[in-house]
């Protein structure tokens, strides 16, 4: 018989304490369900609270799941909203009820929950196995797992990534760093140093950088006055450019030039032909 396990949990943001639970989890199991709750209000009092730049959505919190299992056929991704419930712990019977649900509607039935909060073994038993019905979604011998309450493995939790997320930047998985890493542009007149600051800027703080693609594209292509289908080019060019170095870059990236002043530039180009 194919045995399923499911792991609740905000993941906001999912870091290598996470990752290394949910990989552990779909070891012992055919097939994993991880469901990434989410709370409108919650979601947005935990951002003010937090020193994170900007906000990972509901879709963000999503994808960076996604994009982490892709290639692990066993890990399956759901969403649960937990609008209107009270607070964890405050909600458990509601909560229960929504959880219900969510699985009965998705055709989800649970033999395993795998949970590393000591403290709520007892509530999910209690909580899943009274509900009316419930043998539709949870097996009888219903069994709650814990692998690592001690986070032994990876000793982090997201309210320190949320609180510190530069200083706690190797607990976070590629997909979350590069949601954080932060684009530096350099801008200036032509020939005041900015390509010169750039290769020292990210020598100096161990990271990537990005060229300036419009000087590239026209000393490949030998050009002196570019015309505006190269602006499109160029642009696309750079933003292609700047996709793939943030993805391995260290907390920031420099770019050399910006979308401004490439605008700027095909203004300049227009007026000069008006
Ligand atoms: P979380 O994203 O913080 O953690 C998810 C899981 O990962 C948890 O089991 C946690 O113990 C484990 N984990 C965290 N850091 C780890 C580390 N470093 N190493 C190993 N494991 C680690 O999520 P959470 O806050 O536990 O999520 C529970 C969800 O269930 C919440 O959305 C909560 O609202 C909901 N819930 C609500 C109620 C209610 O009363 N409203 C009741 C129960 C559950």
């Amino acid at each position: 018989m194919k045995k399923t396990g499911i792991i609740f949990g905000k993941f906001y943001p999912i870091h290598m304490g996470h990752v290394d639970f949910i990989q552990k989890a779909s070891g012992l199991i055919d097939e994993l369900y991880v469901v990434v709750c989410s709370d409108n209000t919650r979601d947005k009092d935990l951002f003010k609270k937090s020193k994170m730049k900007k906000m990972p959505t509901i879709k963000d919190r999503l994808n960076f799941v996604e994009s982490i299992f892709k290639y692990q056929n066993n890990i399956k991704i759901i969403h649960l909203a937990e609008d209107g419930i009270p607070f964890y712990p405050n909600g458990w019977k509601l909560w229960s009820e929504r959880v219900f649900e969510t699985l009965l509607k998705n055709n989800i039935k649970v033999d395993v929950i795998f949970s590393n909060e000591p403290q709520d073994v007892e509530n999910y038993k209690n909580n899943f196995l009274t509900l009316p019905n419930s043998e539709k979604v949870f097996s009888k011998n219903l069994k709650i797992q814990t692998i690592d309450i001690n986070r032994d493995n990876f000793p982090i939790s997201a309210t320190e990534v949320r609180n510190s997320p530069y200083h706690n930047w190797d607990f976070m998985p590629k997909p979350v760093q590069e949601f954080f890493a932060v684009k530096v542009a350099i801008i200036g007149t032509p020939h005041s140093g900015k390509t010169t600051l750039v290769h020292k800027l990210s020598n100096c703080y161990n990271t990537n950088f990005v060229e300036d693609y419009k000087k590239k594209y026209s000393q490949k292509n030998n050009l002196k006055n570019l015309e505006e289908k190269d602006f499109q080019h160029i642009a696309q060019k750079h933003q292609e450019k700047i996709s793939k170095s943030i993805k391995n870059s260290n907390k920031l990236i420099f770019i050399d030039t910006e979308f401004c002043s490439l605008q700027a530039n095909l203004l300049e180009l227009d007026k000069k032909r008006k």
